[in-house]
């Protein structure tokens, strides 16, 4: 079968963040240290090699930049300065763009134009509705319960209509992922029993972030404090994702503290307030190679959501001091941020929290599927870059 090449691929690379891959000579020192690469997914040499072939096709089915947790180690050995780390990112936000049937997320990763007015008018729309919604059935003097400005019943109803869109763009998008890698880019059978045979790669994946403390241990000084945060983040991410979703009745009422719930609530901020402050001052302070080059979108998802935090503990001071008015319009302002930021998920880097579990799941399939077809020839050794 003829392959098709884009010979502007490294050009459109350049939008989304890879900007020096054609610098790359292929050496291969990038594969040799990166603790990640293996026989079987050899990156990010390899990676560079088909983006400067302008390989579209190849590259829309691998694995590889999914495989890659940035580490920086590859940048920092490249003699050319052709920054594959920077282009493994670059290929992340690529892939997100081409498993997304939308389109939407190629106009964010594009221009931040398009990325700014879309959050600006989502956010209008939403502070319209919620107003409008406020000032005609409730009394800002009311936080909760019967004549509540925003009551909990209503904002349920909110929260669920934007988790459904969110979650029915996410597995849309998942599926598409799983076509292109396993079905289009797999050109060898795979058994359907080892998908189930591999099937808590997933969670184990998902809960962990092994892979993630695995990059730090390999460096010459032991530092988990980007795992760390990165874990306090996601989970406070989840956590709190779960309590407005399911909780928030229980969430929203006071002024008493029902800590069964508000224990987690108080949890999960610390985690997201010290992630997103921890990453905030990285990308200005641009001590690690991994930070020294900051997408727009990576802007925009890290200031959305500290002043998501920021707000919603604002809002929940204000309510238990009983300063109600200030409560509810603090509360409009946080919900206006979180329209936008839940819709854009599915488009965004936050994404990532699904595709990077997902791929560690369907590596581990075409691993086994590949050493039962190659049973009875020699070996592969793993440690071959
Ligand atoms: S180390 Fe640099 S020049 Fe060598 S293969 Fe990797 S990216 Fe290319
Ligand atoms: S950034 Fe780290 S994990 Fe990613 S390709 Fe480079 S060395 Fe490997």
């Amino acid at each position: 079968m003829a392959i098709r090449v884009n010979l502007r691929l490294i050009d459109e690379l350049v939008r989304y963040g890879a900007e020096d891959v054609q610098y790359c000579y292929h050496c291969g020192d990038c594969s040799t240290v990166c603790p990640h690469a293996d026989a079987v997914f050899r990156f990010p040499r390899k990676s560079m090699r088909q983006l400067q072939m302008g390989l579209e096709q190849r590259i829309e089915t691998t694995l590889e930049p999914w495989l890659c947790y940035y580490c920086g180690q590859c940048s920092e050995q490249c003699p050319r300065e052709a920054d594959p780390g920077e282009t493994m990112m670059g290929l992340r936000r690529w892939l997100i763009a081409r498993y997304d049937i939308t389109g939407i997320a190629r106009q964010f990763f594009k221009s931040k134009t398009v990325e700014i007015i879309s959050v600006i008018v989502v956010g209008i729309i939403t502070g319209a509705l919620l107003l409008y919604y406020g000032f005609s059935q409730g009394n800002l003097s009311i936080y909760d319960g019967e004549g509540a400005f925003l009551p909990s019943s209503f904002i349920h109803t909110f929260d669920l209509i934007i988790g459904i869109i969110m979650v029915f763009f996410l597995i849309v998008n998942a599926l598409n992922m799983g076509y292109l890698t396993m079905r289009k880019g797999c050109d060898y059978p795979v058994p359907w029993w080892i998908y189930i045979k591999k099937l808590l790669v997933l969670p184990w994946h998902f809960f962990t972030q092994k892979r993630y403390a695995e990059c730090e241990n390999k460096r010459e000084t032991k530092i988990f404090m980007p795992w760390f945060i990165h874990m306090g983040l996601a989970f406070g991410y989840m956590i709190m994702l779960i309590l407005v979703m399911v909780f928030i009745e229980k969430l929203q009422y006071g002024p008493e503290i029902d800590w069964s719930v508000h224990i987690f609530g108080y949890l999960a901020s610390v985690g997201l307030i010290i992630g997103c402050i921890y990453f905030i001052r990285s990308r200005f302070r641009k001590h690690h190679i991994q930070y020294k080059k900051t997408h727009s979108t990576d802007w925009v998802f890290v200031v959305l959501l500290l002043i998501i935090t920021v707000t919603g503990i604002a809002q929940h001071i204000l309510h238990r001091t009983g300063i109600i008015e200030w409560a509810n319009i603090i509360y409009v302002v946080h919900l206006i941020c979180v329209a936008p930021w839940f819709l854009r998920m599915p488009f965004s880097k936050w994404s990532h929290l699904v595709y990077r579990p997902l791929a560690m799941y369907f590596a581990a399939v075409r691993r086994e599927a590949l050493e039962r077809q190659e049973e009875g020839l020699p070996s592969i050794s793993y440690s071959y870059k």
